[in-house]
């Protein structure tokens, strides 16, 4: 017998019953046809009503690309994935435009059951779900299929920071970290629309300047061959080496988990399977699951995860005390963009994200912490910071991207530190602080005159 999705994971956005006709999946979020709940469950509903499952990509307003880099990650990735929906005669369509207005005229073309959504805690995907739900005279159902344990249920408020949110994941592990059951071929052999990605790809109002990247391939394939290698060759040192910027230490997956083009629940368990090497093991899984499910928390349930107006009570009072402490230096938003700082080691940074759209996660931290100190207002800094991050990372528009941000310049999920001026009780961080953990100076050569090579991600 087939198991049942667990009903923990799904959200019913309206009360409305599911009716007899096609289920309509709109991916978004989790753009891939293995481990994914969300599939799995609009194909268990067709089933329970006897109709047809059919697939619909439009874009997710709050997370969409918003570079020709992304976009065309996004769209190699969801080639594939047509092609696999194609081979298991799973109908796919691509929706060009708003998925306010496209989704629900192709719902009411199909005369859907129901519209099953992946889950995005981002506001503007929210606000949009909730909108389309109000108006359908169809059930609209949000799935969780980015964490493992789904973020409604492990908690219904913002979590201050990850030691409360630990051990609530830590409770509830056992019973949401299981296998998956496979996706069946549809018995239907209605063909699929053939997709214009052409048309798909010119509706996006992406910025054209920022090039893709070559060194990380796109795709579900590709994905799982980078947790391959990063299983055989990464995991053992990544303890040890993780902070260390010049050493290639991290896995490298975060821009197949921000598409969905991987599953984390499929990525715990194989690092699961891997004896030896505990504590890598669970230094890998409190990022992978505490850490990054803690920012889907943060966005979910802080509509301002993206403005100063998030940050804690204590951190908003030590920056006013502190707003007219003198800058030593000061930059544009252009400035920041070109990398010409006066600091080598923050423009490397800049260059990293640039040249290979993916910084190193210990930078990252740097990165931000100084457009803190050399901009006039942490306002000013959080909106630089999240402009830069969201062009040029390949796993930007992220809920990680905007805790990250919010982390490193007001003080979300850390704890009020040593008062400094200007930083107030912001925990700090040097250039010292960077010396004493790696040599700054192999990285800048990485970074400034490019040597040290790129590593490539994701070739089969
Ligand atoms: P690994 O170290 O191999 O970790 C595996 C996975 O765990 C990551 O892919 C990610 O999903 C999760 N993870 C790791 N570190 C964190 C963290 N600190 N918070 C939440 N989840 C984490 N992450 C993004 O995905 N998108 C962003 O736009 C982003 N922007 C950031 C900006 C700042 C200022 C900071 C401080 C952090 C940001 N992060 C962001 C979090 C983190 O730096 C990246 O997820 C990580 O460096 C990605 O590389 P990896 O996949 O090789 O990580």
């Amino acid at each position: 017998m087939k198991r049942e999705v667990d009903e923990r994971r799904i959200y019913k956005v309206n009360s409305k019953p599911v009716r007899p006709g096609p289920i309509l999946y709109w991916m978004s979020r989790d753009q891939r046809v293995a481990d994914n709940w969300s599939l799995l469950y609009a194909q268990q509903l067709a089933r329970a009503v006897g109709r047809e499952l059919i697939v619909a990509f439009c874009h997710s307003p709050g997370s969409s690309p918003i570079s020709l880099r992304q976009l065309d990650f996004m769209i190699q990735g969801l080639k594939s994935s047509e092609k696999t929906l194609h081979d298991l005669h799973i109908p796919f369509q691509l929706l060009p435009g708003e998925p306010e207005s496209e989704l629900p005229a192709l719902a009411h073309e199909l005369e859907a059951g129901a519209v099953i959504a992946d889950f995005n805690p981002l506001r503007k995907t929210q606000d949009l779900l909730h909108r389309i739900a109000e108006r359908a005279p169809y059930a609209l159902q949000e799935v969780d299929s980015h964490n493992i344990v789904p973020c409604r249920h492990v908690s219904g408020k913002q979590e201050y920071a990850a030691y409360t949110l630990r051990p609530k994941i830590e409770k509830l592990l056992p019973e949401f970290l299981t296998d998956f059951p496979g996706i069946e071929k549809q018995e239907s052999e209605k063909p699929s629309v053939q997709s214009d990605w052409e048309t798909f790809t010119v509706s996006f109002l992406a910025d054209r300047s920022v090039q893709p990247v070559e060194n990380v391939r796109p795709g579900e394939r590709a994905a799982a061959s980078v947790l391959k290698e990063f299983l055989e060759k990464g995991l053992a040192s990544y303890a040890a080496d993780r902070n260390n910027p010049v050493k290639n230490a991290q896995s490298g997956l975060s821009p197949y988990l921000h598409f969905g083009q991987i599953s984390a629940q499929r990525i715990a368990l194989e690092v699961h399977k891997h004896a030896g090497h505990s504590e890598s093991r669970e230094a890998f899984l409190e990022e992978l699951i505490v850490r990054k499910e803690l920012s889907d928390n943060f966005c979910l349930h802080n509509r301002e995860y993206d403005t100063v107006d998030g940050f804690p009570d204590w951190a908003k009072k030590t920056q006013r005390e502190h707003k007219d402490d003198p800058r030593e230096y000061l930059y544009t938003l252009e400035q920041f963009d070109e990398a010409e700082t006066h600091d080598a080691l923050w423009n490397a940074a800049q260059s990293e994200m640039v040249n290979r759209g993916k910084m190193h996660g210990y930078m990252r931290m740097y990165w931000a912490k100084k457009i803190l100190e050399w901009t006039r207002t942490p306002s000013e800094a959080m909106a630089i910071a999240i402009y830069l991050n969201d062009k040029y990372e390949l796993d930007g528009c992220d809920p990680n991207g905007y805790a990250g941000i919010a982390w490193s310049i007001g003080g979300v999920h850390d704890r009020a530190w040593f008062e400094r001026p200007l930083f107030g009780k912001i925990r700090y961080l040097n250039a010292n602080g960077c010396r004493s953990k790696f040599n700054t100076k192999r990285y800048i050569d990485m970074h400034l005159s490019g040597e040290g090579g790129i590593r490539t991600l994701g070739t089969p």
